[in-house]
């Protein structure tokens, strides 16, 4: 792991690419693309000599890390939290896609500057179709959460064409203030917000939801073991699929309820390697299904999962 003082005094020779978390002790992105890399430099040497590294970047020092970045000539950037928000704000121009969702989570040098772009959708609209083969357009979708990762999954629902979206969140407050961003994008399709406490056994509200809904966990309940469920699943019509997008534990207690429930269920790494892979496709122009599968081997080898 390297510091901010290690990247001004930059040397090391080759492509250079860099992920910057605060913290990123346990991102496990360096595993996925050098995996993928070496793989590519198999058959290709103009990869030979492509690395990426990782960097513990405080917020404060972001401006700062972005300037020597390109002074050390890095070819991308990975951004994780807390650095998506804030540098959606600093670089030079924004990938259309990605200017609803307020955050990005890869840079490419652009020539005047850092060029933005967003592949969390695309990590879980593929995920999702991979691991419950269920494609996002002409879907009814429940989405738990609202902060960050649901603002991102809320944008690519609409974008998809998803065929009803509901939200749920803890929080009314939050909740306004993602239907407000997402309000714009709407077109024709039902938005509905919903807070937890509204979704009481035998309320209204969970009558009027349809069967065969979507789920997907955009909140960090789950991340301890001893979290409350997001949503008692049990409660609602019979949802179709559910989504965890937490991956690490790869068993949260919504996805035990699935599964006690016999229905379909898959935790979120899925997601992190499709996104990852979109990313490295923006540095290569090596398309992302080509990388994915190794970036996957290396995922689950570094969480020690059976891959699946
Ligand atoms: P965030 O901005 O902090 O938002 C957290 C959300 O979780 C809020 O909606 C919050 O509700 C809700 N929440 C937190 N604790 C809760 C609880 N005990 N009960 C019910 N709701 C609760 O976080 P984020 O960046 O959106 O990330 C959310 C999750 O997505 C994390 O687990 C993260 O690891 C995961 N994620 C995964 C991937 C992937 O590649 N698989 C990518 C991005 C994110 P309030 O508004 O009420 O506080």
């Amino acid at each position: 792991m390297h510091s901010l003082a290690d990247l001004a005094a930059w040397s090391q020779p080759g492509t250079s690419l860099a992920v910057l978390g605060h913290p990123i002790k346990h991102s496990i992105s360096p595993a996925m693309h050098n995996a993928a890399l070496a793989d590519l430099a198999r058959a290709d040497t103009r990869f030979a000599d492509w690395r990426y590294h990782r960097f513990e970047i405080h917020p404060d020092d972001l401006p700062q890390a972005l300037t020597l970045l390109h002074e050390k000539k890095f070819r991308g950037v990975n951004l994780t939290v807390p650095h998506k928000i804030i540098a959606f704000g600093r670089v030079a121009a924004i990938d259309p896609a990605a200017q609803p969702v307020g955050a990005v989570n890869t840079l490419r040098w652009s020539g005047e500057g850092w060029h933005g772009f967003n592949t969390d959708g695309y990590g879980l609209a593929t995920a999702v179709r991979e691991s419950l083969g269920r494609d996002l357009a002409h879907t009814p979708i429940l989405l738990l959460g609202a902060g960050g990762a649901a603002r991102g999954a809320g944008v690519e629902f609409l974008q998809r064409g998803c065929s009803a979206l509901w939200i749920v969140n803890r929080t009314r407050e939050t909740l306004d203030q993602l239907l407000g961003v997402l309000a714009p994008l709407q077109g024709g399709i039902p938005l509905h917000g919903l807070t937890l406490d509204g979704l009481g056994a035998g309320s209204d509200t969970l009558a009027s939801l349809p069967t065969g809904l979507l789920v997907i966990n955009a909140t960090s309940a789950g991340l301890r073991e001893t979290d409350p469920l997001p949503i008692e699943l049990g409660l609602l019509p019979r949802p179709s699929a559910v989504y965890d997008m937490i991956y690490n534990p790869p068993q949260t207690p919504l996805l035990r309820r699935a599964e006690a429930l016999g229905i379909p269920h898959a935790h979120g790494l899925g997601m992190l390697i499709h996104q990852g892979a979109k990313a490295l496709e923006i540095w290569t122009g090596v398309p992302a299904e080509r990388t994915a599968p190794t970036m996957a081997s290396a995922a689950h080898a570094a969480l020690g999962l059976v891959e699946g």
